[in-house]
């Protein structure tokens, strides 16, 4: 299928407000918004990709004028476009019916298993917009009930990458804490025919929940299962020898209520608690239990949860406790993107990526490595609301907005892909004050003119002897002789006709590399083109960058200066 007429001026359109906000226009940025309006093209990515680049290299060769005064033409077009935009999000209210002011508890509930992730992001966000509408409160409640798979290092890394994104919590606590609290309820239950305990091999267990089969156990007398639950504790039984299983309904159409797993038996040092503890609880006991107990009267949550929430519900009747309000809402999922600990670890085992803060990846370090503010994620992760419709969002979309956010304060600078000489001596010294930022503002960069500067071989190659360019920001020159090397001299100061071209000084040109970050997977396969790498030279100023600055790079786009000794950059 070719791509329409129609299609290309539309992507033409978004490529000249692109340009016009960003510097430079970007082809995926225009190919995920052509689709958002036309998404019946997205069998056709090949084509549409191919009209798009071609657009975008054109609208990038354009001068700043020519593109001011092309845009110009549509600018009422585009205005009503954002204002029915920012109508739409302003549209999100946070609420929850029969929710009252000044009685509203929540909680957000990271196991820590592994770092946070934008996926976290979602529910937590949520969480904190809850507690200021509802002038509530919010407490951090670590789910840590799985001795194998958590760390002290997680516990830390959450906390961290919580005050990086602004979170303050009204209270902390941690599930491993409340142990014997849950051993008496679970006796409890037992005592109100809701438990018993069951000693049957997994395989066992298994079969009888697919099937709908009870096993002999469920028939024990409570005070059998009393003195089975004792000894579970006391340390008769090793792991997996016996469990306390719910004692529910085995024909139960949802799954989840036929006889689940409450405690088990695991010896594992655990990272707060030591050895103390081998029977621990689930999560379907464990967190109904402790939030109820803890005063929260919401839970906010993404709703393949939903399936247990009548077992959660249930088990808070048997033992006489107050229920909380459970929201379900939709996973927040990235394209081309993992959050499994699973596949991350094992691509970091391999050596694909270069660990938890890859820049590639979506964790919240990664994200903060990449120099996505704390802003955007929130903004990212609020934008879709409280409802159930499933939607993967593109990274494109949370770049987009941090664009938005970043654009006042990075620094514009002048970086030369491909460097030719062109040799000024003849103009002696001419000193130039440069913007550092778009718009209004006195910071400048400065720089003496003189001997040698580097410019971008495509400039020049196309110049001849005679021609006058200018160059960027400073002054016009002629062209006296092209060869392996240009050599020019001063020829005044007019702004705004001729064409200009990017320079830097030879003398204190810095080396950099630039890391184009692209998506870490490709289809289902991880993408070996996924970092693209530009060498080249920034200008002098560069050298006085730390660690952590943003720039904008013209034509380029927007940087994060990663490593101050390489002088590597991570595109934004
Ligand atoms: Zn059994």
């Amino acid at each position: 299928m070719a791509i329409s007429e129609e299609t290309i001026g539309l992507a033409r359109k978004l490529a000249l407000k692109n340009a016009i906000d960003y510097g430079s226009a970007k082809e995926g940025a225009i190919i995920s918004k052509v689709l958002a309006r036309h998404p019946e093209l997205k069998p056709y990515m090949g084509e549409l990709s191919q009209a798009v680049k071609a657009v975008v290299s054109e609208i990038n060769l354009m001068d700043r004028k020519v593109l001011e005064s092309e845009y110009s033409r549509y600018a009422g077009e585009f205005e009503s476009l954002e204002r029915e935009k920012a109508e739409k999000s302003s549209r999100h209210r946070f609420g929850i019916e029969g929710a009252e002011k000044g009685k509203l508890v929540t909680r957000f509930p990271p196991e820590p298993s592994g770092y946070m992730h934008i996926g976290h992001a979602k529910p937590l966000f949520i969480e904190d917009e809850l507690r200021r509408a509802y002038d509530g409160k919010l407490f951090l409640y670590f789910d840590d009930t799985n001795p194998d798979n958590e760390k002290q290092e997680f516990v830390d890394a959450f906390i961290e990458d919580l005050k990086w994104l602004g979170l303050s919590f009204d209270r902390e606590y941690y599930a491993s804490d409340n142990l014997e609290m849950l051993y008496g309820y679970a006796l409890e239950a037992i005592k109100r025919k809701g438990a018993y305990v069951c000693t049957c091999g997994g395989e066992e267990i298994k079969k009888g929940r697919l099937s709908g089969i009870a096993c002999r156990h469920k028939s024990q007398q409570v005070s059998e299962n009393e003195g089975l639950w004792k000894k579970m504790l006391e340390g008769s039984f090793g792991d997996g020898e016996a469990i306390l299983r719910w004692n529910g309904e085995m024909k139960a159409a949802n799954t989840s209520m036929r006889d689940p797993t409450l405690f088990r038996i695991k010896h594992a040092v655990h990272y707060r608690q030591g050895e103390k503890y081998f029977v621990w609880p689930n999560y379907d006991f464990c967190t109904p239990v402790i939030d109820s107990v803890n005063g929260i009267t919401d839970v906010i949550r993404s709703k393949e949860y939903e399936m247990r929430d009548e077992l959660h519900l249930a088990i808070l009747d048997l033992l006489g406790l107050r229920k909380p309000r459970i929201t379900s809402i939709s996973r927040l999922e990235i394209a081309n993107n993992v959050t499994s600990k699973r596949k991350i670890r094992s691509m970091i085992a391999d050596g694909l990526i270069t660990g938890w803060d890859d820049p590639r990846l979506v964790t919240i370090r990664a994200l903060r490595r990449r120099g996505i503010t704390a802003q955007a994620i929130r903004e990212f992760a609020l934008s879709s609301g409280m409802g159930k419709s499933e939607s993967t969002a593109e990274m494109e979309s949370l770049l987009s907005m941090n664009r938005k956010l970043i654009d006042a304060t990075a620094k514009r600078l002048f970086f030369i892909e491909d460097p030719m000489e062109m040799d000024v001596s003849n103009t002696g010294g001419v000193t130039v004050s440069m913007k550092l930022y778009p718009g209004s503002g006195n910071d400048y960069r400065n720089y003496t003119v003189k001997g040698e500067l580097f410019i971008n071989a495509m400039d020049g190659k196309v110049l001849h002897k005679g021609d006058t360019v200018r160059l960027k920001d400073a002054f016009d020159v002629e062209v006296y002789d092209v060869g392996k090397r240009v050599t020019a001299g001063y020829k005044g100061d007019n702004p705004g006709k001729l064409s200009r071209i990017q320079w830097i000084t030879r003398d204190d040109a810095v080396k950099c590399e630039l890391l184009i970050i692209g998506n870490l997977l490709k289809g289902e396969e991880f993408d070996r083109e996924s970092i693209k790498r530009i060498s080249g030279y920034a200008e002098g100023y560069s050298s006085g960058l730390r660690r952590g600055d943003i720039v904008q790079f013209e034509k380029l786009g927007y940087f994060r200066l990663d490593d101050k000794e390489k002088m590597a950059f991570i595109s934004l």
